[in-house]
């Protein structure tokens, strides 16, 4: 039997407030990340008091309930829309290509079984001791989808001015903040 998988997954989360949305749309990354998902786009839409509701308290100002209402439309934020759309990567395995001799080896392979050369995965920068926000595309108006723990090594896989696509070794790979990127030279 094989299991298909399909090529995107769209996740929405509903709700308030945002802080909430984003948080759970954290842990769904890591668990799809673990199944080949990557997050590729996400949106965020605030909620809005529909024309109804207003009517309804517009006629309610005929008592006093009406400005109670009113007050209470202005002062509470309706729910927002959080869409996650994940995109397949290909299936996770626990095997990696020796960038040397081109061998497939077991990503947990501290050295080539074929050729013996070390380290084939080597990092070119860290994550700041503090952490840093993560995001599914170079866009700081949108959601990060990870905060990624401090000191975690990266291969920066490309760049597009200040943004950095960086990879780490489980193959999870987003975009960050690629000036405040530690390189492997001024490591401690
Ligand atoms: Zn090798």
């Amino acid at each position: 039997m094989t299991l298909s998988n399909p090529a995107t997954i769209v996740r929405t989360y509903y709700g308030a407030p945002q802080a909430d949305l984003i948080a759970a749309s954290q842990s769904d990354a890591l668990e799809l990340a673990k199944q080949g998902y990557s997050p590729k786009t996400q949106s965020w839409a605030p909620g809005q008091w529909g024309c109804g509701a207003f009517l309804v308290a517009l006629l309610l100002c005929l008592f006093v309930i009406g400005f109670l209402v009113f007050i209470y439309m202005l002062l509470v934020k309706p729910n927002g829309t959080l869409t996650v759309t994940y995109e397949y990567q290909g299936p996770v395995s626990d095997t990696k290509v020796c960038p040397r001799c081109a061998e497939t080896i077991k990503k947990a392979a501290k050295a080539c079984r074929f050729c013996g050369c070390e380290t084939p995965w080597t990092p070119t920068h860290r994550v700041p001791d503090q952490g840093m926000a993560a995001y599914a595309a170079p866009d700081p108006s949108q959601p990060s989808v990870v905060t990624l723990d401090g000191r975690l090594p990266l291969i920066v896989a490309e760049r597009a001015g200040d943004w950095a696509r960086v990879e780490a070794d489980t193959g999870w790979t987003g975009w960050v903040d690629c000036r405040r990127l530690v390189p492997r030279s001024l490591w401690t």
